[in-house]
This record gives C-alpha cells, sequence and structure tokens, in this order.
C-alpha cells in the first residue's frame, strides 16, 4: 500500500487526530523538522517538476514556461526566502518594560498553533496549495492539504507526492469536493486558511467559528485598472493584457475591468489588440502560450456575459475545447451583467469615466478589489489613488507582479478577504505571538501596588 492509497482510506476525522497527535507529541517544533520539511518540499518541486507541469497542462491548459513561471517558481522562492530568514524571524522580540515595572524583562515569542487546514481553489491549484502550507510548516504546524476537486490532475499527483517527500505523521492531503471538505471543515483546527470564492469563504467561517478557529480568507474581487493619457498607451496596453490574459484571465489578481476617458479608451483598444497578437503570436488558438478555461460550466458563464456587449478584440470561443479568445469589450454600461460579478476569464470590459473623480467614485462604490492598478506618470494621481481608495493591493505601471515579491504581504480586505500571507507574513499568520514577561521576585518593587491602599501609598502611585 502506498502511503497515498493508506491515507485515502481513512476519514478526515482521523487525518486530523493523526495531524494532531504528531503536533502534540512535539514532531513539527523543532527548527531542524520545519527546515527538513521546506528542503523537501523544494525537493518534490525540483525533482518532479515535469508530472507537475503535465498534471497543470491537462488542467489549465498551462504552458509548461507559465507553469514554472506563475506556479512551481513562485513556490520556490518562497521556500528560499523562507529558508533565508526563518532562523532570524522565529528569535524573540524584547519590548521596553515601564519603569514602574523594573527590573524585569519582556519579550515575544512565535509559538506554532497546531493542526492547520489548508484549502486550494483550482485556477494556480500548485502555488496556491503549496505557498500557505510552506508558511504553516515553517512555523512548526501539522498541515492538511484540501486540494481542488476542478483541478484534478494535480489534485491527485499532490495527493500521491506530498505524502512520498513530507513527513507523513504531520501532513496529509485530503482529496474530493464539497461533501468531504464539508466533513473536514467540521473537525477542529487551529487556523484554516482558504483561497476561493467569497461564498464558500463565507461557509469556512461560519464553520470556523463554531470551533473559534482563526481563518484567513484570500477571495478574489473585481480588481480595477485605471490608465490615464500621461503614459506610452502601447507599454501599458501590454502589460494590462499580460496580466489580464495569463492563465485565460483565471487569475485572482488579473485586471478585472478597465477605466479611462474616451480619449484614452479610444487610443488605447487598437494597443491592446496589438499586445494580444504579440504575445499570442497572431493567434491564441494555436499559441502553446494560451491556456483555456477550466471547464464548461465556467465556459457557460463567460459566454453569456458577451451578450449584448460591443466586442472591440477577440470574441472568439470553441466550446468544444474551451478555448476562449482574449476579449475586449468597449462602451460597457456600469449596470452591465459583466460588471455586476468578478469575471475571472479572458474578457476586458473597458467602462468610460468623465475623469479620475468618476474613476475613484465608480471603485468606491463597488467592493474592495484584491488589487487595484494604475497606469499614470502623474504622482498627484497616484497619491489621489492611494489614499482615496482602499484595496488589498496597489500596483502602479504592473498588474499581479506584486504576488511574487516575497517582502510584500498578500491579502485582501472587505469582500476580498482577510489576513494575509507570504514570507514573514506567513509565519506570523500561522503561529501565535506569546508575550512573555519575567521579573525576579526580589528586591520587591511591587510592594508599592500591593493592598493595603493607605494614603501614604496614594501619593507615591
Ligand atoms: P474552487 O471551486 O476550487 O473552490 C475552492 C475550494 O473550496 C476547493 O478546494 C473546493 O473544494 C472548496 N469548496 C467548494 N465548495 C465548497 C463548499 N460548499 N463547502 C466547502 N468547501 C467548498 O475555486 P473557486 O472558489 O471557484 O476559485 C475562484 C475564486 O477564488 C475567485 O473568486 C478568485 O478570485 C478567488 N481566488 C482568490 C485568490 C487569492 O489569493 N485571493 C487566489 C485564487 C482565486
Amino acid at each position: 500500500m502506498t502511503p497515498q492509497s493508506a491515507l485515502s482510506a481513512v476519514a478526515p476525522s482521523t487525518v486530523v487526530e493523526v495531524a494532531r497527535s504528531a503536533f502534540d507529541r512535539g514532531v513539527t517544533r523543532s527548527l531542524a523538522w520545519r527546515e527538513r520539511q521546506l528542503r523537501a518540499l523544494k525537493k518534490l518541486l525540483e525533482e518532479r517538476s515535469a508530472e507537475l507541469e503535465d498534471a497543470l497542462f491537462r488542467d489549465l491548459g498551462k504552458n509548461p514556461a507559465e507553469s514554472q513561471l506563475t506556479e512551481i517558481g513562485v513556490v520556490e522562492a518562497e521556500i528560499e526566502h523562507i529558508l533565508g530568514h526563518l532562523r532570524s524571524w522565529l528569535r524573540p522580540r524584547r519590548v521596553a518594560v515601564p519603569l514602574a515595572l523594573a527590573p524585569a524583562s519582556a519579550s515575544t515569542l512565535l509559538e506554532p498553533l497546531g493542526v492547520v487546514l489548508v484549502i486550494a481553489p483550482w485556477n494556480y491549484p500548485v502555488q496556491l496549495l503549496l505557498a500557505p502550507v510552506a508558511g504553516a510548516l515553517a512555523a512548526g504546524n501539522a498541515v492538511v492539504l484540501k486540494p481542488s476537486e476542478l483541478a484534478p490532475a494535480t489534485s491527485a499527483l499532490l495527493a500521491e507526492l506530498v505524502p512520498l517527500y513530507l513527513d507523513p505523521r504531520a501532513v496529509a492531503v485530503v482529496e474530493g469536493g464539497v461533501e468531504e471538505t464539508t466533513e473536514l471543515l467540521e473537525q477542529r483546527f487551529d487556523h484554516i486558511f482558504y483561497t476561493g470564492n467569497g461564498t464558500v469563504g463565507r461557509i469556512v467561517m461560519t464553520a470556523a467559528a463554531k470551533h473559534l478557529t482563526p481563518v484567513t480568507l484570500e477571495l478574489g474581487g473585481k480588481s480595477p485598472v485605471y490608465v490615464d493619457d500621461t503614459v506610452d498607451l502601447a507599454a501599458a496596453a501590454r502589460r494590462i493584457a499580460w496580466g489580464k490574459f495569463m492563465n485565460a484571465g483565471q487569475t485572482c489578481v488579473a485586471p478585472d475591468y478597465l477605466l479611462a476617458t474616451a480619449e484614452v479608451a479610444d487610443a488605447l483598444v487598437p494597443h491592446l489588440a496589438d499586445a494580444v497578437a504579440e504575445l499570442y503570436e497572431g493567434d491564441p488558438r494555436s499559441s502553446s502560450s494560451y491556456g483555456r478555461i477550466v471547464n464548461d460550466r465556467q465556459f457557460g458563464r463567460l459566454d453569456g456575459l458577451l451578450d449584448g456587449e460591443l466586442v472591440v478584440a477577440g470574441g472568439t470561443r470553441e466550446p468544444g475545447t474551451r478555448y476562449f479568445a482574449p476579449t475586449v469589450l468597449d462602451h460597457v454600461a456600469r449596470d452591465s451583467a459583466v460588471m455586476q460579478q468578478e469575471i475571472f476569464g479572458p474578457i476586458l470590459p473597458i467602462v468610460r469615466v468623465a475623469d479620475l473623480d468618476d474613476a475613484i467614485a465608480l471603485i468606491r462604490a463597488g467592493e474592495k478589489p484584491l488589487a487595484l492598478y494604475a497606469f499614470t506618470s502623474s504622482k498627484t494621481t497616484a497619491k489621489r489613488i492611494l489614499t482615496e481608495t482602499s484595496s488589498g493591493a496597489v500596483g502602479f505601471g504592473v498588474p499581479v507582479a506584486h504576488l511574487t515579491v516575497p517582502g510584500l504581504p498578500f491579502g485582501g480586505v472587505g469582500e476580498s478577504g482577510m489576513g494575509a500571507y507570504h514570507g514573514r507574513l506567513s509565519i506570523e499568520t500561522f503561529s501565535h505571538r506569546k508575550a512573555v514577561l519575567s521579573k525576579r521576585l526580589a528586591p520587591d518593587t511591587l510592594k508599592l501596588v500591593y493592598p493595603p491602599f493607605t494614603p501614604a501609598k496614594d501619593g507615591l502611585i
């Protein structure tokens, strides 16, 4: 029996019990164990990279180079970054003690939480499962991984590989969909890290509340991109098309819709069409650099979003192969269907605005997005965008790339999520920062504050 078949035979409650027992026995606590797990995870990514690329191609038609860049490489860089700093991040932090308490010393100490559940979505099924897992392991936790059933090849492969590389006493994969996840969520965890849509985010948070389990929710939303006339529009169009159409638009931080004045929109549209042609060798359908829509359900939803819209670039689709061309819509009404939901596909609607005030008002009227992008060389515009809007992150001149900076927190705000991770923030997320105060018994300087509270003491306190 392989480690995987041994695992899949057991109920979620048993998986969690086994992981908890390992945690309680201290298996996961030492720095050496944590570093070993991180190195083993890196080895998995290196040695099995061809298999991972193949699974990602089968699930999403991802080009192997894109898989390296946006999935495997991101997790490798995250592991490298954590390994390089973990020892110093884990050092206790001394804090000042008020004079009235002196002599004494105070510090904070990071302690692992226990058993962490990581639930991942299908769109970046390697990165969004393994990057949080790296943080949870580095923080000294036992981890249960729940890959997305909608990326079945990647889910099956990771369920097979994880037990071969990581410590099976403390790390387990549970595959499955709603039923299995519901059963998992009935168990008591010490932290739940969920990436996916907000509807399920609410289900996760409700289940967590029952056990008072803290959650990190990495959700989505409509991330706007604002372009003004102070920038090179051809260069901006290339960056926007790259961020929007990678993984066929199925990226949580992809620009969702574009805001521009009529003059900018008129000039930008041909540049967007040129950029698509340049990125996908003249024909995205035959280009191996362009992905496919994950399933028929998503394809049908995206197809419906084109109803009644003005297509100014792309628009071709093939239900059989789930090819959906990079598509640009112009003159999109603010109350249109495509502006009422997260698009999560290769459709870029342009909403024409009167000016920056109008753009900011439109952004503020919606839920807080996961990311907000702006292409402007005006410092005043940039400052207004930063201070007058709220979003998980802001990217000036480049979409998506902020999530590859290990020192930046990655997370949403409001409807786009709560909590953040990556690098040091992952360690904080998956740890408890314990306060420690230490004071010698003698001399007893606290005598002053002990009762009885006599008039003589009143004057001293
Ligand atoms: P999904 O359908 O794969 O669901 C995510 C996970 O939730 C899966 O593991 C699935 O099994 C589980 N799940 C589904 N229904 C459930 C239920 N009823 N009860 C318990 N668990 C359930 O992925 P998705 O939600 O379609 O992913 C797309 C969404 O995720 C988009 O909104 C996108 O913006 C967001 N997203 C956010 C980030 C981020 O980092 N913030 C990254 C990627 C995707």
